[in-house]
């Protein structure tokens, strides 16, 4: 919520969404959730546990939390990971606790994570998830992008790239779909969709008690 939507939430009363950004690896999904978390003060990002290494510049704790398969495996056991999926060769996975207390609270929830792990999430909390599916312009920009990443190493590189042509496919999955091409214009493009999935009547569990007010 930002500036005049914010004033009769305390009645209305809201619970949480949870926005499920997934993409072919290099469409700028990473870029564009950070600039939505920027400009959303009510919008937080889970961050997820992973068993790849750090690239150049990427925080533990703020990017990922950086763990060994044999943690990883514990998590998934004993049921503290949300959903969870093996992706190019790595493990990945969504921490449940902060989630869900973000949720509680009315706190909207953004993860990055592969179709894999948003359908698992539409199977456990079809009501509360919103999915949104990037899609690289074109061909030779996501190539380019997957080069001048630091630290991808090329054979990397080409594991991502083949893989692009499946994960392309998953779009039909997804509620809503944006075409990365100009970061400005996908910002607002998203933007629209949160403020449009928080007006949800569903979403507004006090409008019941709100329209009290209006009997007569
Ligand atoms: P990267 O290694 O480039 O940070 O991420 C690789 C892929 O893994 C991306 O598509 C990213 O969205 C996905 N990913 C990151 N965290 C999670 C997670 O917790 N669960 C799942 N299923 N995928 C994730």
């Amino acid at each position: 919520m930002t500036g005049d939507d914010d004033a009769l939430l305390p009645m209305v009363g809201r619970r949480g969404l949870m926005l499920v950004l997934s993409s072919p690896s290099g469409a700028g999904k990473t870029t564009l959730a950070r600039a939505l978390l920027a400009s959303d003060p009510n919008l937080s990002l889970s961050v997820s546990v992973t068993t790849r290494q750090p690239r150049p510049g990427e925080r533990d704790g703020v990017d990922y939390h950086f763990i060994d398969d044999a943690r990883f495996h514990a998590l998934a056991e004993s049921g503290e990971l949300l959903e969870h999926a093996l992706v190019y060769g790595k493990r990945y996975g969504t921490p449940r606790a902060p989630v869900q207390a973000a949720l509680a609270e009315g706190r909207d929830v953004l993860f990055d994570i592969d179709w894999q792990g948003a359908q698992q999430l539409r199977t456990s909390a079809q009501a509360d998830v919103v999915s949104v599916f990037i899609l690289p312009p074109d061909a030779a920009e996501l190539e380019r992008r997957l080069e001048d990443r630091a630290g991808g190493s090329s054979d990397d590189i080409e594991r991502r790239l083949a893989q692009v042509a499946d994960d392309v496919t998953r779009w039909p999955e997804y509620d809503y779909v944006v075409i990365n091409e100009r970061l400005e214009r996908s910002l607002g493009q998203l933007r629209s969709v949160v403020t449009a999935e928080r007006l949800r009547g569903t979403r507004q569990p006090g409008l019941f008690r709100f329209a009290e007010r209006f009997r007569r």
